[in-house]
């Protein structure tokens, strides 16, 4: 009997981390299908959308899910799911990341082409490196953090569960984002940014709530 593989989200995160799933567990026996809770088509790129019902309910030797959707709340919604149906969590890893020394990452990790993590860094659940980000020395991530795509973030940074940072921020060394905040796409992180709070620009504020 085969293994079962499933990319959860079929939109624009899923059809980029399907491919980095192939690579890895593609071969021999594997079936690798999306999985959506509201599939707008039968197939993706070659892979059938199923539901999470239809995902659990096919006969399979072993069965495993990548949560492949970039808003750290609905991955840490899905990875209970996944807890509570017995369902194995796994990331994957693009071929050419690179990652230094003593580095720790949690499970479920999507780290996307071209992430350089450095060394010493320690990082929690899910965590999603899209295209070209890189983690610095010294680093502590927590649990569901997203980085959009070319996110610099520097040494000795600290950031909160559920953050999420845009695409090409800069932060800088030894600052700390909170849980929960939002970085706002090409923002230039220069001191702290308080839990929940949205930052924008550069150097980067908080954007108020209007
Ligand atoms: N989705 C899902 N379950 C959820 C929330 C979202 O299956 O609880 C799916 C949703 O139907 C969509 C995808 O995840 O197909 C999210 O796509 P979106 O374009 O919003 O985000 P991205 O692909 O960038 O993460």
């Amino acid at each position: 009997m085969k293994s079962l593989y499933g990319v959860y989200g079929a939109s624009g995160c899923g059809r980029g981390v399907m491919p980095l799933l192939r690579a890895e567990r593609g071969k021999g026996e594997s079936r690798l299908v999306f999985i959506d809770d509201a599939p707008q088509a039968d197939a993706a790129n070659g892979h059938a959308i199923w539901t999470f019902a239809r995902f659990m309910d096919e006969p399979a030797a072993t069965r495993a899910v990548v949560l492949a959707i970039a808003n750290p709340r609905v991955r840490e919604t899905l990875d209970q799911r996944c807890a509570e149906a017995e369902v194995a969590l796994i990331g994957t890893t693009a071929a050419n990341v690179v990652m230094m020394d003593d580095v720790e990452v949690g499970p479920g990790a999507v780290l996307s082409p071209f992430v350089t993590l450095t060394s010493n860094i320690r990082i929690g659940r899910c965590f999603h490196a899209n295209l070209y980000s890189y983690v610095e020395h010294d680093c502590l991530i927590g649990d569901y953090v997203t980085f959009a795509p070319g996110v610099r973030c520097n040494g000795n940074v600290t950031i909160g569960d559920h953050a999420y940072v845009g695409s090409g921020a800069i932060i800088r060394q030894g600052v700390s984002v909170g849980v929960g905040a939002t970085i706002g796409m090409g923002a230039v992180v220069t001191k702290d940014v308080p839990a929940g709070a949205t930052v924008i620009g550069n150097p980067a504020r908080i954007m108020e709530k209007k």
